[in-house]
Parts: structure tokens; sequence; C-alpha cells
């Protein structure tokens, strides 16, 4: 597998002091890379039926995006609260300091379809703990979570137990 962790900035103490921001931009710039980086998802995904891919607001929906059009399968965005202009679900979450909330739309996908959750950084687990929240309340099956980066200092896999989750690189 090659090393994608060339392709990521460290921005440090963005977008506050003490976060060291890993910038997906040069990677997503570089059309060999993000290429590769697609490919490398779709490669592990063949033999798992899947129907849809969602994406977590913002930096979500452009990996998630095109995993769905290279597996051939729809999109769902997964939004901050009060940007889907539809019938929504929600669900809070909570941040360091206070709280997020994010939306799926109702319709998003049918009951029992097969859903593969993707973001761009696990750090401490909320957002995609919420982003399964929201699709196991459409009744749809979650059967992987897929992220460019994962921060293991984090321990966000702690809060999504029973899920296989994919992680191109780690920190
Ligand atoms: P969390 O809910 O703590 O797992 O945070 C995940 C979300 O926050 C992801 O959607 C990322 O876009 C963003 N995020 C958290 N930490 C970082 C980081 N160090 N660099 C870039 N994005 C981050």
């Amino acid at each position: 597998m090659q090393d994608f962790s060339q392709f990521i900035r460290e921005v440090p103490d963005f977008p506050k002091p003490g976060i060291l921001f890993k910038d997906i931009t040069p990677l997503l710039g570089n059309p060999a890379a993000f290429h590769k980086v697609i490919d490398a998802f779709a490669r592990h995904y063949k033999y798992e039926a899947i129907d849809v891919v969602t994406g977590t607001e913002a930096r979500g929906f452009i990996l998630g995006a095109a995993l769905a059009y290279r597996l051939g399968v729809g999109f769902v965005p997964i939004r901050k609260s009060g940007k889907l202009p539809y019938e929504t679900h929600e669900v809070t979450y909570d941040l360091e300091y206070g709280y997020d909330v994010v939306a799926i739309h109702q319709d998003a996908c049918p009951k029992d379809s097969r859903v593969l959750v993707c973001d761009d950084v696990l750090a401490t687990g909320g957002t995609l703990a919420a982003s399964i929240a929201l699709v196991e309340k459409l009744k749809g099956r979650v059967v992987g979570i897929a992220v460019l980066i994962e921060l293991l200092a984090l321990n966000g896999r702690e809060k999504i137990p029973n899920h296989d989750i994919f992680s191109l690189i780690k920190y």
C-alpha cells in the first residue's frame, strides 16, 4: 500500500491553538494520489455489496462522492443542521466544548440498504458515530466505515464499536 501521508499537510494551531490540522488539499490536488486513494477504498470493498455511500460535511462529500461514483452506487450527503431542504432526521453529538447536530434526508436510503459511511478524518469518533446513528434511524445497515486518516491517539474506534473501520493513513 502506498504511503499517502506525504500528500497530507500538517497545519499547527488551526482552527484553534493546540490542533494539528491534517490538510488533505495537497492530496486532492494531485491527480495520481487522489485516484489511488479512491481506488484503494474501492479495492477494500470489492467483495462487499454496497447500495449507497454517505459523506459527512464537508470533506466527507469529496471523498464519499468520488467513491460512490467509483463503486457505481448513489451518494448521500450528511449535513450540518438546517442545510438539507427536505424532511430530515437529526442527531446531536458532543464536541470538546458544546455540541453539534448532523442531519440526513428521511428518504436518503431504503430500509435494509447496505451503507458505506465515509469521512476524511476519524478523530474522537463523534462525527462518525452520529453519521452511523443517522443511517440506523433510516434502518439502513452500515456495512463499513471508510476514512482517509485515523488519529490513533484519540481512540475514536472506541466510540464506534462493532463496525469495520478502514483507514488509509494512521497517525
Ligand atoms: P471527530 O468527531 O472528533 O472524530 O472529528 C472528526 C471531524 O473533525 C472530521 O470530519 C474532520 O473533518 C475533523 N477533524 C478533526 N480533527 C481533525 C484534524 N486534526 N485535522 C483535520 N480535520 C480534523
